[in-house]
């Protein structure tokens, strides 16, 4: 007796899934996996059966014959060879088989018959089409029992109860509890599987009818319903209730939890996933139902439940449905008349037509309303019938029809009592260029309806499903223009500088948060923001060698793969900020197709071969993010700023010419002042000025890059290999280990000491230098006379003379400290800004 107080568990295995024999073993699998726990398995016919039925049946009525009977093979083949992959000879192959004939054999006739009436009736179809689902639950309830299972084939006709509205039949509850209980309690009580065809149920009188496409889920659910089942699993060929249709949305993601409402509402509104009554039998219902994913039986799919949760997020999905009809009653006699709403839909519900949508002005001229599209004719007869007397006395219009939309729906429980939905998505469709035609916001507001060309309803849906960043882990929440969300890439001096300046910025309408830190172990991630505390923590942890990866919160992975892991994330104008000294150039790619910007310290990515670097920017440029760059020039000093500034106003900038280290030029500045090299450079190191590893400052390496990014903004269209550049790293020096070289300065302290008294001698004194033309870019050592405004340079001073067609006697110079991490950090906060519209 134990088992027959369980509840079952309700399986419904769609066609999709049941295309072939190993579709059916795998669900058959899924059955024995979940035994010896009491289920009832539901299923659709066998991928294709059902549309190739309505096929065989309409080329009847047309009279061709042997189409017919070609479809009638093509069932035989497609089941029977199911059957014996299935059944074993001997077991009950053979009656199987004989099933398959004579439903199959059935319809041949049916071709001459049909053709000579050249009528289809609904009552016809339904008896026609009956036979997918009864075939499929055959050879389904034959596999299983092959698989050492005990089953019984139930009829949907014995159970599931409907009214006689062939096609579309709906369920009567009471009737099919009573049948349920009578035909199915026995079995699960003996320990059997009753293997239900979806799909189908029986009149009052008897006959087959069926539910309507996609009828089987309903099958499932009414069945939970009048059993108590707890459970529904409705297996398909996605990996859950997507945000939006995969077809038409091709980035949707699964919702992990819907409301049953919610579900419900999708459903109702197109969502194809669901009979659009599917949950109806279970409303108010303590059923959890999963839509679980058929070729991953492991993984949960959606849970579609009373639950609340994820209501942070109000738009949950998007659905449409084609194929719409707007009819419009308007006139200037409706004002304030009583009963002209009740007698339209009046009209329509006459007509036994569905109204999806419903508008009216508060002027109360006109009252607007969709059908589906088949339907549109009837209604306005009915209603021209009806408002005949007003419609002569001019008192109303006429009744308009519109043909050829779409209504897209937007749903989410969350959506009552969050401002600004509306706003985003009619914003959104107007991005687009999508022009809405009538809207609706149930009183519930778990739904937003819009009217729409039908032509335009994929690309609103993409629209609105981005719009919300529906594809991203947090997505669903009204986007907050006034946020930017920034992830380092690199937390060393500079990052770390840059942190607490960040945290700090307070600016009206604009909120600066980081969310992600990143180094060469791993990463740190927060979709809310890390508080400054926690970036405190983290900075002072990573000062002593922490690895971000080993800090709390922290996770190992690559920079490639946590760009990826990032841009997972519904953020706000996410920005990138390079901060490394690394090639990152496929990172960067990623982030920018990713749609964040990207600001860069890092001068490799950009003064690497022109092909990467177009290759970059053509990045941006595809997803309209943009590359920004200052920190790499000059640190914090307006060099790409003012160039642009020239630009834009009308001048042709000619030349730069400039000291662009500011290594080097507190190297010289303290060598002009007597110090050995040695101490000169270990002094610089303390303070953080040069590369990681200084001979790339000392070996002009650096100075060329900065100077090939100056070349590249003014055309010069050469490569890093192309620049003539003077290196200062010692001979011998070049292939010592880091440690070594710094351990050995002494060595090169005599030979700098006499190049520095020469340019004395001359009344000069030695300056890294670089000059920029389009045509030519060139970086070395020269000695410059003391009264020239670059021997003034003091401490970490870079300095840029622009030589421009407006400043060409007397040029424009800028100078500053250029390098450091507090300035570099003012730079790169500068940039930032600029992206986050401050
Ligand atoms: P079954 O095999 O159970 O009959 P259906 O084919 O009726 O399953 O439903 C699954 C199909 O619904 C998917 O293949 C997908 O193309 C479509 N679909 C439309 N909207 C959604 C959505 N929001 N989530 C998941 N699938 C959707
Ligand atoms: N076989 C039917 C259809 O294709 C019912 C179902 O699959 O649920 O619509
Ligand atoms: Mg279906």
């Amino acid at each position: 007796m134990a088992r027959v107080s369980r509840a079952p568990h309700i399986h419904k295995f769609g066609g999709a899934s049941l295309a072939d024999a190993s579709g059916v073993r795998r669900a058959v699998k899924i059955v024995l996996a979940h035994r010896p726990a009491p289920q009832v398995v539901v299923v659709s016919a066998m991928g294709g059966v059902t549309d190739a039925l309505l096929e065989a049946a309409r080329r009847a009525t047309r009279g061709e014959t042997s189409q017919v009977r070609a479809a009638a093979e093509t069932l035989r083949t497609q089941h029977a060879k199911a059957a014996r992959a299935l059944v074993s000879r001997g077991g009950r192959l053979d009656e199987l088989l004989h099933h398959i004939d004579a439903a199959v054999d059935e319809l041949k006739p049916l071709g001459g018959g049909l053709g000579l009436l050249r009528e289809l009736t609904p009552r016809t179809v339904d008896y026609l089409v009956a036979r997918g689902e009864r075939l499929s639950a055959l050879v389904f309830a034959a596999a299983l029992e092959a698989a050492g299972c005990e089953v019984a084939y139930v009829d949907a006709t014995d159970v599931i109860q409907t009214d006689d509205t062939f096609g579309n039949a709906s369920p009567d509850l009471r009737r099919t509890e009573r049948a349920a209980r009578r035909v199915l309690q026995p079995l699960l009580a003996r320990g059997a599987v009753p293997v239900v065809p979806g799909f189908l149920g029986a009149t009052p009188d008897g006959q087959v009818a069926t539910l309507g496409r996609g009828g089987s889920d309903l099958t499932a659910t009414l069945l939970a319903r009048v059993l108590g089942a707890r459970e529904i699993s409705l297996w398909k060929d996605v990996p859950g209730l997507l945000t939006a249709d995969p077809r038409i949305v091709p980035d949707a993601r699964v919702v992990p939890q819907v409301h049953v409402r919610e579900a419900a509402e999708l459903a109702y509104y197109g969502a194809k996933v669901l009979h659009p009554r599917a949950l109806i039998p279970v409303l108010k219902r303590p059923v959890a139902i999963r839509i679980r994913p058929f070729a991953d039986p492991s993984s949960l799919g959606t849970e579609i439940s009373r639950r609340r949760t994820l209501e942070q997020y109000p738009v949950k999905a998007l659905s449409a449905i084609p194929g719409q009809a707007l009819l419009t009653v308007t006139g200037s006699g409706m004002l304030g008349v009583p009963g002209i709403a009740a007698r339209t839909f009046a009209a329509v519900h006459h007509e036994e037509i569905s109204v999806s949508l419903i508008s009216q002005a508060s002027s109360e001229h006109s009252i607007c309303f969709s059908v589906p599209e088949e339907s549109a004719k009837r209604a306005r007869k009915s209603l021209e019938e009806t408002f005949e007397r007003e419609i002569a006395r001019q008192e109303i219009d006429g009744v308009e029809v519109r043909t050829g939309l779409a209504t897209l729906v937007v749903v989410g429980l969350g959506m009552a009592g969050t401002p600004g939905i509306a706003a985003r998505v009619f914003s959104a469709l107007a991005e687009a260029g999508i022009n809405v035609i009538a809207t609706a916001q149930g009183s519930s507001e778990l739904n937003l309806s819009l009217v729409v060309e039908g032509r335009d309803a994929a690309r609103a849906q993409r629209a609105v499903h981005a719009a919300f960043q529906l594809s991203k882990i947090g997505g669903g929440a009204v986007a907050q223009p006034e946020r930017t969300d920034v992830v380092l890439l690199g937390f060393g001096q500079i990052g770390r500088a840059l942190a607490p300046m960040i945290a700090k910025v307070k600016r009206k309408g604009l909120t600066l948060r980081i969310v992600g830190l990143i180094d060469r172990s791993g990463v740190v991630f927060d979709a809310r923001g890390l508080s400054p505390r926690r970036l405190a923590t983290l900075a002072a942890a990573k000062a002593r060698r922490t690895p971000l990866a080993k800090a709390p919160g922290g996770r190992r992975t690559s920079a490639g793969d946590a760009v990826t892991f990032i841009a997972r994330h519904a953020l706000a104008n996410p920005i990138l900020v390079d901060l490394t000294a690394a090639d990152t150039t496929e990172t960067l790619k990623g982030a920018l197709a990713a749609g964040m910007h990207v600001v860069l310290a890092n001068k490799r990515p950009v003064a690497a071969d022109r092909r990467v670097y177009d290759e970059l920017l053509a990045a941006a440029h595809a997803r309209g993010r943009r590359v920004l760059l200052e920190a790499t020039v000059g640190a914090g000093l307006p060099i790409i700023d003012t160039y642009q500034k020239l630009v834009e106003s009308g001048d042709r900038v000619l030349k730069i010419e400039g000291c662009p280290s500011g290594t080097l030029g507190y190297l010289f500045g303290e060598m002009g002042r007597g110090a050995p090299f040695s101490a000169a450079l270990r002094g610089a190191i303390a303070k953080g000025y040069p590369e990681p590893d200084p001979r790339d400052d000392l070996s002009g390496m650096d100075v060329a890059r900065k100077a090939l990014i100056l070349g590249r903004l003014l055309g010069f269209s050469g490569e890093l290999g192309d620049i003539v550049v003077e290196s200062l790293v010692p001979d011998g020096a070049e292939r010592l280990p880091l440690d070594a070289f710094v351990g050995s300065l002494e060595r090169f302290d005599a030979a700098w000491a006499k190049r520095v008294a020469a340019a004395r001698a001359r009344r000069g004194v030695l300056r890294y230098r670089a000059i920029v033309t389009r045509r030519r870019v060139r970086v070395g050592l020269v000695v410059v006379d003391a009264s020239s405004p670059m021997a003034s340079l003091n401490g970490t001073d870079n300095q840029f003379i622009f030589t421009t067609v407006r400043y060409k006697k007397n040029p424009l110079v800028i100078t500053g400290p250029g390098a450091g991490p507090a300035v570099t950090a003012g730079g790169i906060l500068n940039d930032v800004l600029k992206l986050a519209g401050a």
